[in-house]
């Protein structure tokens, strides 16, 4: 097997995904994302122009970068529709966020359009050809449109990007494919996650509870994802829903490539059930209404601080956390010391705060049993701070690697 590989970020830390594969002299670039902390950090230069970009999914942390090399090269970004509509989304968001908070980003909205005339779409099962490699497009189970690749030389290389091998409400979860060589995600290695529906029912027992004694369910969210997850879960308790943020749009693009998606009708119908926030003053009414939905997950921007700000002295209320809140972040801050900056420094609000887990990422034991499905002779892993408490559980039955970002590994 002739592979090279190298990856420019993204191997020990979450963020900043990207990986220069070489199979049977064929060229990838595998993913090209930065970390959008504050500030936000970049991927290192690439050592060569590849032939092909594959991008897995639209989360920024893998894609935020494609409208630096589109704007400087001629090469094919191969993915999913919902891939590329959401991408340009975010990339524009990215822009607005960076000019917001005056840090720089290696691209403008030119470089974006750019981008866009460069993906080459491809549904789950579409394959191409570079030199004398096939390479197959798989779902991730992570997001819709999210997708595994795998490349077919001498030996199968698989690179996950991220998955979830359990079904959630807006998609399938992954399976396993057999492969020699492995690059895997370990987000949450070392971590579990609590049961889907366990966790599902719990949400929405308190949420009814919360509104039924008078008080407002605050739930901040993701745009991609969390937000249809969450409505199409809130859907069932009949009670006044408000969307607000960048979810709206998100949905608009998810609902039109219906084919990803594991069950759009219910999508359909839980967001045509939600109240859209436009401008100003239908935030007072949402304000006033029962449930509010709305970006920012990790509440460091967005309408999310308008609402906090509207409600911070409403004792009855609760604030919902759903998604990972990552170190330094607003949601951190308040998750851990009840804290939270909405301007004026940190303060205490009155509103309870509670996190449930609704990860759209394998948990320890899940990717344990995906690496073993695999079978394949290495596992490469990456997205990962804590990559050694999954290297513990494969070690007797493979070969582990965890290269550091710039570290060449060469496979004969
Ligand atoms: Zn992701
Ligand atoms: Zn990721």
């Amino acid at each position: 097997m002739s592979v090279n590989f190298m990856f420019l970020g993204g191997a020990h830390e979450v963020g900043n995904v990207a990986l220069e594969l070489s199979v049977d002299g064929a060229h990838f670039l595998c993913d090209y994302g930065y970390a959008p902390s504050r500030p936000p950090t970049f991927p290192k230069t690439m050592s060569r122009t590849p032939d092909l970009v594959l991008l897995s999914h639209c989360h920024v942390d893998h894609s935020g970068m494609i409208p630096h090399l589109s704007g400087r090269s001629e090469t094919s970004v191969l993915a999913t529709p919902p891939t590329q509509a959401l991408s340009e989304l975010l990339a524009y968001d990215s822009i607005k966020v960076a000019q917001n908070e005056n840090y720089g980003l290696p691209y403008d909205g030119s470089d974006v359009r750019r981008a866009q005339e460069l993906f080459d779409l491809a549904p789950y099962g579409g394959n191409r050809e570079v030199k004398s490699v096939e390479v197959r497009l798989r779902s991730a189970g992570h997001i819709p449109g999210a997708t595994m690749f795998e490349l077919e030389g001498s030996k199968k290389v698989l690179f996950t990007g991220d998955i979830n091998t359990v079904d959630t409400r807006l998609v399938r979860g992954t399976k396993p494919r057999p492969c020699d060589l492995l690059f895997v995600e370990s987000t949450y290695a070392g971590r579990e996650h609590p049961g889907r529906e366990e966790t599902e029912k719990r949400f929405i027992e308190r949420v009814r509870e919360v509104v039924d004694r008078g008080g407002k369910a605050i739930v901040p969210v993701f745009a991609v994802g969390r937000t249809q997850e969450v409505l199409m879960l809130l859907a069932r308790t009949g009670f006044e829903t408000w969307l607000d943020g960048m979810g709206q749009k998100v949905n608009r693009i998810l609902l039109d490539e219906p084919g990803f998606l594991k069950e759009p009708a219910l999508l359909r119908k839980a967001e045509g059930r939600a109240r859209y926030v436009r401008g100003e003053y239908l935030r007072n009414a949402a304000a006033r209404g029962e449930i509010i939905v709305t970006t920012g997950g990790m509440l460091d921007g967005g309408p999310i601080l308008t609402y906090l700000r509207k409600l911070k002295d409403d004792r009855q209320s609760c604030v919902f956390l759903t998604g990972y809140q990552v170190e330094g972040t607003n949601g951190r801050l308040l998750m851990e010391k009840g804290l939270i900056d909405l301007g004026t420094g940190p303060e205490r609000i009155a509103p309870k705060v509670e996190f449930y887990d609704f990860s759209a990422h394998c948990g320890h034991s899940e990717l344990v049993e995906f690496v073993k499905g695999c079978g394949p002779e290495k596992v490469v892993l990456f997205h990962g701070d804590e990559r050694e408490k999954l290297a513990v559980d494969l070690e007797n039955d493979f070969e582990v690697l965890m290269p550091k970002n710039m570290e060449k590994v060469k496979l004969a």
